[in-house]
């Protein structure tokens, strides 16, 4: 496969949204409900989706049938030399060979698991450095990984990160300091009035949007 491909942007060939909207299906924040709504799942993974199916077509391979997860397996086998985004989905279609789950959300004992998932992320940092990968996408990409496999996580990290998605997916990042307080207090589980909080989150980007 070609070397150069993993110096080129990915997850951009649909436009992501600029607004925090409602999801048609369960009403919550479009995004928020990744595992349990269709819609929101769907809102997040298309742009990964996006990339993959852009690669079936260039190799010519019918998605669902065994050479899906072939490709699936090659891709793996030479994680370096692809997009994230083909990785990523390249990752939901193999089953891990200990523990039987999909690759990197297994159980978190799961050494094959915890291999996989560490070798992902030297992809980012090359990504970084060459100017291919924006802070945002790196967050998203991590995001996904952590609310596809919250087990995987803290109460406190798996909720900051799925309370973050919706927001992420238009391009938003959590300032510094916030972010810390925020997973300072979720640690603690302090009350907090996190409506209110995302309500002035979404305020500030829906308003960005509108210009
Ligand atoms: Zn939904
Ligand atoms: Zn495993």
């Amino acid at each position: 496969m070609d070397r150069q491909k993993k110096r080129q942007p990915a997850g951009r060939a649909i436009p992501r949204p600029t607004r925090v909207e409602p999801c048609d299906q369960c009403q919550a924040v479009l995004g928020l409900n990744y595992r349990d709504c269709a819609n929101c799942h769907q809102a997040i993974e298309r742009f990964w989706e996006a990339d993959w199916q852009a690669l079936l077509a260039h190799e010519q391979i019918v998605a669902e049938l065994a050479d899906e997860t072939l490709l699936a397996q090659v891709v793996i086998a030479e994680l370096d030399d692809h997009l994230w985004t083909i990785v990523d989905m390249a990752m939901r279609r193999i089953r891990c060979e200990e523990c039987g789950q999909e690759l990197g959300g297994g159980p978190i004992q799961c050494a094959a698991c915890q291999f996989a998932f560490g070798n992902l992320w030297w992809h980012d940092i090359d990504a970084g450095r060459q100017g291919v990968m924006t802070h945002n996408e790196h967050a998203l990409r991590v995001g996904r990984y952590v609310i596809r496999h919250p087990h995987r996580y803290s109460n406190a990290i798996a909720t900051g990160w799925r309370m973050n998605m919706p927001r992420i997916v238009t391009g938003w990042l959590p300032p510094g300091q916030d972010a810390r307080r925020y997973a300072t207090i979720l640690k603690q589980e302090k009350i907090m009035d996190w409506d209110a909080v995302y309500r002035k989150i979404d305020a500030e980007i829906n308003q960005a949007s509108d210009g």
